[in-house]
């Protein structure tokens, strides 16, 4: 859609709301470039928009029941501002397709994940037919190739950069490979240029983001490896920081492995999600590894990398986990000690191999599981916090505490949020801090020195 040259277009409202994961987090940022030349200007109260995006997330059933509840209170707005368009896009959206503009009348658009490029022509054709519209392309788009400068507000200090998109996994309770479709993977030249880019309007820190990072490249003409890759950013790039999600156990290399030691630019943290301890709930997970592989795998990290940070994901109550499973979940637990978990209760997806699984597990059973093993987590987490009191870590200062009290907060390489006494105008800045206190979810501590002096695009 474009406009005549020399004609501003109206300001008009976008809202934004972004359910889920980081990848959706990504293509609202996309939505929101694609809108700009049109007038579309953010804002943050709902109550102002001209057009609400919501982009939804299907992986958990309580995701999905979010946003289904979200979308029917908005139908009040509807009828106090009949100009308003509402489109939703995302996992939901592909999923449920036209039959969530039947569920709900004042829902103007679905866009599925293959169509968020398309939103500018999804909303020419509602605008001008005053219709409704359902945006399922069926062919899966190349990775989008972004110029990072258009992407993001001046300030931002950290950036998601799309590596790869979908996955080839097929894991048993994912939707993902559904509703991303396969793997591609992202040119290396083009990541290069858009972190360049992120780098020049003062961006410090990027999160390469993928399904499965770790198996970036397959398909690419260049002979490149995620290992590369990272490595060509530290070296090519004037990026200060590099962090990655998600990668899968299987795909773990020792190349990569090896970064974590040798490039100082990628943060010491690792996320790497492990799902069971049990080996019959991995097999019925599709996860292609056993819990030996796993703890073999972090045991030749930490090798490489002695202090480097773990988190994983847990997904408790599966179909057919019996308590003894449930115990050698709780063993990994124990012999991993992650620093940080994110743990849920499974829940059917429709569309999954695993909702067609018989011997589900009694909801009952699966909360108390997940309670024991949240609480059992919080106290390592914790243990693992107060270990920090004492040292000095660098800290890169993003901004306000969420604490409202003054305060400035960064995270340290190992990706723990610390909150301490600064000027506002050292954001941006990184800092040695010496940490002094520790809780569940933070550290406090004071600045005891400086680490570099930045000049953006230097
Ligand atoms: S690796 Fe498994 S859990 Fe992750 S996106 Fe692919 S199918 Fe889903």
């Amino acid at each position: 859609m474009s406009m005549p040259v020399g004609v501003r277009p109206k300001s008009l409202h976008l809202y934004i709301r972004t359910f889920g994961c980081q990848m959706n987090e990504y293509d609202s940022l996309r939505v929101r470039r694609l809108l700009a030349p049109l007038g579309y200007e953010t804002v943050a109260d709902i109550e102002e928009a001209d057009l609400i995006f919501l982009n939804t997330c299907s992986v958990r059933e309580k995701a999905e029941q979010k946003v289904l509840s979200f979308i029917g209170a908005l139908r009040r707005l509807k009828e106090r501002k009949p100009h308003l368009k509402i489109v939703a896009a995302g996992c939901v959206a592909q999923q449920l397709g036209g039959k969530l503009l039947n569920r709900f009348d004042h829902l103007d658009a679905v866009v599925g994940t293959r169509g968020v490029g398309l939103i500018a022509q999804v909303l020419e054709k509602i605008q001008k037919t005053n219709g409704r519209s359902v945006c399922l392309p069926e062919e899966n788009p190349p990775v989008p190739d972004e110029d990072g400068r258009e992407m993001f507000d001046s300030g931002d200090l950290t950036a998601p950069v799309t590596v790869m998109q979908g996955c080839n996994n097929f894991c048993t309770y994912c939707i993902v490979p559904y509703v991303r479709g396969p793997e591609r993977s992202r040119p290396a030249v083009d990541i290069l240029h858009e972190i360049e880019c992120l780098e020049a309007s003062g961006v410090r820190e990027v999160l390469l983001l993928g399904q499965n990072v770790n198996s970036y490249g397959r398909g690419l003409s260049e002979d490149t490896t995620f290992a590369g890759l990272i490595r060509r950013i530290a070296g090519e790039t004037g990026i200060t920081r590099i962090r990655f999600t998600t990668s899968h156990p299987k795909d773990l290399t020792d190349d990569l492995m090896g970064c974590f030691a040798e490039v100082n630019k990628l943060c010491k943290h690792l996320h790497l999600p492990v799902q069971s301890g049990s080996n019959s709930v991995l097999a019925r997970m599709n996860r292609r590894y056993t819990a030996s592989d796993y703890i073999a795998k972090v045991e030749r990290l930490r090798s490489i990398c002695p202090d480097i940070a773990l988190t994983s994901d847990i997904i408790v109550g599966f179909p057919g986990e019996t308590e003894e499973d449930f115990r050698m979940t709780m063993d990994l637990l124990e012999k991993v000690r992650f620093d940080n978990l994110f743990s849920f209760r499974y829940s059917d997806r429709p569309g999954t191999k695993a909702a067609g699984f018989a011997e589900k597990v009694d909801p009952e059973i699966g909360l108390q599981r997940l309670i024991e093993l949240q609480a059992y987590q919080a106290e390592v987490t914790l243990r693992k916090n107060l270990a920090e009191v004492g040292l000095v870590r660098e800290v890169l200062i993003e901004g306000s505490s969420r604490a409202s009290n003054g305060q400035m907060s960064g995270r340290t390489t190992h990706n723990r949020i610390v909150n301490f006494d600064a000027s506002p105008v050292l954001c941006g800045k990184i800092q040695q801090v010496k940490i002094t206190g520790a809780y569940s979810h933070s550290l406090k501590g004071d600045i005891v020195g400086r680490v570099d002096v930045y000049m953006p695009g230097k």
